[in-house]
Order: structure tokens, then C-alpha cells, then sequence
């Protein structure tokens, strides 16, 4: 049974919310670099790309990748070509790198059937990287399949429609059956886009602007005195910390070293300051005992805070100048320039820009005027620490 506000309380009526939602989207869609026009037919590939992409950030974000990889390959059997690493350069800074392994094992397997995207949810989820929600965004949007890809913002519409009283990770199944009853047998993939529009501008997690809704008078939150207590908050889990040090080697023409992580494990294959093992501890105590070899290490003042989904990671930076021009096993020289396109993690690309400023410049600063210095987020400058 659907948990709702009350057991008392009015039912919406699931198929006079569809309507409402077309005509809507008709005169309200965003555009979107990857989205049909008007009176177009969606292309499965750049759907596929969109929903693997924005899987990973928002629509803004997600927006110049998508632009970079449709001009670099156009056609999915162009990404299924190119090789891998090209592929794991060009999602760099999305994070969850083995889903650009999977985006590119994904390509590889529809371009082995011809280049055509299979049109029914069942078949979509036997692909690499494709799991239920992106499986139903593609046959709604893509082939007008009556599917609803359940995403949060959708999920939040569903609640406040419904007035679920229930965290939304903790109600799946009421909020799955709910969506599935609001679902047209046409034009699925509109109401879809029409639906994820709404949940971007209209049904936002605070503030909802529920005058401007088009579901306003079937909205069962929209009658309280608070639509947006409507789904609950699940309660916050104390978040992880964990602690590390990596290490900048550079040389006089002001390349440094760097390798690549291995593919399995969190971001896999991606680029990297040699370091050590990241573990619970304080950033203070974290000395250069991991460091790839013997060199003069000096640690640089402050640290680099980055947030994972489970986890936060401070991390400590070292920096030595080398004189050798052959690197080590494993490694190879990156020159700065080089930075942007050699497959670097977004933590990691902070990291050796973070190294770099500092290098210049190692004094640590104290937040006056005089010493701004352009560091890339997330760092910390903690003046005296570690030195
Ligand atoms: S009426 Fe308000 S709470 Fe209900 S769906 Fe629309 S914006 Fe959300």
C-alpha cells in the first residue's frame, strides 16, 4: 500500500497529470544540445550519450562533454572504434571511470549489431553500463516506448504528486507503481523530458514554484501549508574522511611526473601524482613514508579536499625538483600544457595545479589581498601546516 500523508487523504488521478504535462513541455521545453527539435526524431546514440553523461553531472555541466564526444565520434560506431584511452581522456573530470569503460564497451557492442540501439527496456539493460533508468529513458525518448526513467527529480515529482510521507531510497516501490500509473501510452519520451524540465525549474528540492505547475490542482502537497517537506529527508550518514599524500616530481623545463591508476577500482585508468594508500586518519600526521623514490620531498603548505560519494579525501602534497629526464618504471613526464588532455581525474588535475601554484609561490597564504593566488576548488590553505 502507497504510504501517503493519510490513509484518508484524496488518490490523484494518474492519467490527468500526462496531458497537462505535454502541453506544458509543448510550450516550455529547454533546449538541449542533445535533445530532438520539435516534429524530429530522437537519435538513440546522442539519448544514450546524454543519459550516460548526465548520469555523472547536470544538464549545464554535462553539456560541453556531449558537444566534444558527437563532434569527435558522430555515430556510435565511431566511439566503438576509437580507442580507449581516447575515450577515458575525454570523460576526465565526470568521475565513475569505469563507466566510461563501459560507455565505450557499450558502443563496441551495439556497433557489432549494425549501430542500432535495441528499443525495448529488456534488451537495453543486457548492454554494458545500461541498468534500469538509463534502459527506460532510451526507449521513451529514443523510440517513444511507454516507459518513465525514474531519476531523483522524478521521483521528487512523484512524491509531492502523491504526498509520500516516506524517504524516497526507502519508498522505491510505491514511488516505481506511482510512475508507472502516470505513464501515456504515447508520447512517453515527452512527458519523460517534460517531467525532468519541470523537476529542473519548476518542482526544485526547496522552493517549489508550485504557481507556475501545470500539475498544481492534482498536486496532493500543493494543498499543505509546505510542498517541500514533501518527500522527507532521509537521515544524513556521518560522512567518511580519509587522508593521503601525493607527490609532484618536477623537472627544470617544469614538467612533472605522473602515472596512470589501475583500471579496476575507483577512478580506474585515470592519470595521477604518485601517492599512497588513502586511510582514516588526520592530515597532519601524513608524512612522505609513500613517496615513489628518494628525493628532497618538501610538503606544501595547506591540503587538497575532495569529495567523494562515500567519502572526503584530504590530501597532502609534496613536491621535489628532479634532474633525471628517463622516469621511472610506470611513469611518464607531463608537460604542463599537457595537463587538460592526458586523462587526469578532476582530484588529480587540482592536485598538480594546486602543486604547480604552490611552486611558484610555496609562502602559505593567509587570506589577505595581497596573497591571492588562483588555486583550482577545493584547496585549503592552512598556514603552518605540515611545515
Ligand atoms: S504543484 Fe508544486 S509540489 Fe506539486 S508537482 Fe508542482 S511544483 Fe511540485
Amino acid at each position: 500500500m502507497i504510504d501517503s500523508i493519510a490513509a484518508s487523504a484524496p488518490h490523484i488521478k494518474p492519467r490527468s497529470i500526462a496531458p497537462k504535462v505535454l502541453a506544458w513541455w509543448d510550450k516550455n521545453r529547454r533546449t538541449l544540445p542533445w535533445r530532438a527539435g520539435p516534429g524530429e526524431t530522437a537519435d538513440p546514440y546522442r539519448v544514450w550519450l546524454s543519459e550516460i553523461l548526465l548520469q555523472q553531472t547536470t544538464a549545464a555541466g554535462a553539456a560541453p562533454y556531449f558537444l566534444d564526444f558527437v563532434a569527435r565520434w558522430p555515430r556510435v560506431e565511431a566511439l566503438a572504434a576509437a580507442p580507449l584511452e581516447a575515450v577515458m581522456q575525454a570523460f576526465a573530470g565526470l568521475g565513475y571511470y569505469s563507466r566510461a569503460r563501459n560507455l565505450h564497451a557499450c558502443a563496441k557492442a551495439v556497433a557489432a549489431f549494425g549501430g542500432a540501439f535495441p528499443s525495448d527496456e529488456e534488451a537495453l539493460r543486457a548492454l554494458p553500463g545500461i541498468g534500469p533508468y538509463t534502459a527506460a529513458a532510451i526507449a521513451a525518448i529514443a523510440f517513444d516506448r511507454a516507459a518513465l526513467p525514474v531519476d531523483g527529480n522524478i521521483a521528487r515529482i512523484v512524491s509531492r504528486l502523491n504526498a509520500f510521507a516516506t524517504p524516497i531510497l526507502a519508498n522505491r516501490a510505491a514511488i516505481d507503481k506511482a510512475a508507472r500509473a502516470l505513464t501515456p501510452p504515447r508520447r512517453a519520451g515527452d512527458f519523460a523530458q517534460g517531467l525532468m524540465d519541470i523537476g529542473a525549474t519548476i518542482c526544485r528540492p526547496r522552493n517549489p514554484l508550485c504557481g507556475s505547475c501545470p500539475m498544481a490542482g492534482a498536486c496532493l502537497a500543493a494543498r499543505t501549508d509546505s510542498p517541500e517537506d514533501f518527500p522527507p529527508r532521509a537521515p544524513r550518514k556521518a560522512t567518511r574522511h580519509r587522508v593521503g599524500a601525493a607527490f609532484y616530481a618536477r623537472r627544470a623545463d617544469g614538467a612533472f611526473l605522473a602515472r596512470r591508476r589501475p583500471p579496476k577500482g575507483l577512478l580506474g585508468s585515470t592519470m595521477e601524482l604518485p601517492g599512497g594508500h588513502w586511510a582514516a586518519g588526520d592530515i597532519a600526521a601524513v608524512d612522505a613514508e609513500a613517496a615513489p623514490f628518494a628525493a628532497r620531498w618538501r610538503r606544501l603548505p595547506g591540503s587538497l579536499e575532495h569529495v567523494f560519494t562515500h567519502f572526503t579525501l584530504n590530501l597532502a602534497l609534496y613536491a621535489a625538483r628532479v634532474d633525471f629526464h628517463a622516469p621511472p618504471d610506470g611513469m611518464v613526464w607531463i608537460a604542463p600544457s599537457e595537463i587538460a588532455s592526458s586523462g587526469f581525474s578532476g582530484l588529480m588535475r587540482k592536485a598538480a595545479e594546486s602543486a604547480a601554484v604552490l611552486w611558484e609561490d610555496p609562502s602559505p597564504a593567509r587570506g589577505t589581498e595581497g596573497n591571492a593566488r588562483a588555486f583550482p576548488g577545493g584547496w585549503r590553505e592552512a598556514p603552518d601546516e605540515g611545515l
